[in-house]
């Protein structure tokens, strides 16, 4: 095999966009996708303090590293979520990342911040981990945003994670969360921007970047991951996008491009007012985290 680039010895096949290459020649190919990517959709800049969301796996792991390597001011953030052995082999993956690198990381303890662990959260609030996990990181990120001056988060939610989402969100004709999918979310009222510097980039790719890297990953950072739906829709798009290269880049950039803005409407609709606990802003009486507090302690006084 020859690199399409330099002609040398090439090691890497990309299918979906028919290429042979070298690992500097990747390596430049996934940069140049992730750079597109932040201009684009004018994500972040070298003047901003970036949060990087990282749960020891694959994708968040290359995504720090990545911005790192591109010269970005990056903090590392980890959720330590106690669930037996996943959690502590997903921090370490993370501790020696930045340790390696030489970067800052915050890590918070679910035991510390809620006093219980997440099936316990999860059981009270009545939703699955998953929600529970999503809801406590959006209020932690927005907190240590305010508090530190970060001025935006990212996230590792790549292409095959935003096609599975949209195809998800399609079947389901769920018009708000049409309208808010998109590779940028904009600072609004008390709420930190967020941004996904992976849209353009599958997963295949990133598996292989973090090969190439040396990054020690974990396979599942969280055991809860493994029943969620999005697996399914996320099997259907693979195999879509192997009779068909280039499908799922297809399917996104029409979507955000041609169709997303139809469904703005719906967002407009939904007011915010600041929780009377904590200040966060939150369309309930109170907010989750606070609502979340309170279940759990009226949930250990009844024991
Ligand atoms: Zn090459
Ligand atoms: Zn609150």
């Amino acid at each position: 095999m020859k690199c399409r680039i330099c002609g040398g010895e090439a090691t890497i096949k990309l299918k979906s966009y028919n290429i042979k290459l070298c690992e500097q020649d990747f390596l430049n190919f996934f940069k140049r996708r992730v750079a597109e990517a932040i201009r684009e959709y004018k994500m972040f800049t070298h003047q901003d303090r970036i949060l990087v969301a990282v749960s020891g796996g694959k994708d968040s792991l290359s995504l720090w590293d990545i911005l790192a390597q591109m010269g970005y001011q990056t903090t590392g953030y980890h959720l330590y979520l106690n669930i037996a052995d996943a959690s502590e082999q997903a921090f370490e993956a993370v501790k020696n990342f930045a340790d390696k690198n030489n970067l800052p990381l915050i890590v918070d303890r679910l035991d510390e911040i809620i006093g219980a662990g997440i099936e316990q959260a999860s059981k009270v609030m009545k939703k699955p981990p998953c929600s529970v996990c999503g809801m406590i990181k959006r209020y932690r990120f927005n907190r240590l945003a305010e508090e530190k001056g970060f001025s935006v988060v990212v996230t590792g939610h790549h292409l095959d994670d935003e096609c599975a989402t949209l195809l998800g969100n399609l079947l389901h004709w769920q018009e708000g969360y049409l309208a808010r999918q998109y590779p940028v979310l904009e600072e609004k009222e008390g709420l930190v921007k967020r941004a996904k510097p992976f849209v353009y980039v599958g997963e295949e790719e990133i598996k292989i970047y973090a090969r190439v890297r040396g990054i020690n990953y974990v396979q599942t950072p969280c055991p809860y991951s493994r029943g969620a739906t999005s697996l399914i829709y996320k099997r259907i798009i693979k195999e879509i996008e192997e009779q068909m290269p280039s499908t799922k880049i297809y399917f996104l950039k029409a979507f955000f491009k041609n169709y997303r803005e139809r469904f703005y409407a719906e967002e407009e609709k939904v007011k915010l007012h600041p929780c009377p606990e904590c200040g966060y802003l939150t369309v309930g009486e109170i907010c989750n985290f606070c609502l979340l507090k309170k279940k759990l302690q009226k949930f250990s006084s009844q024991k």
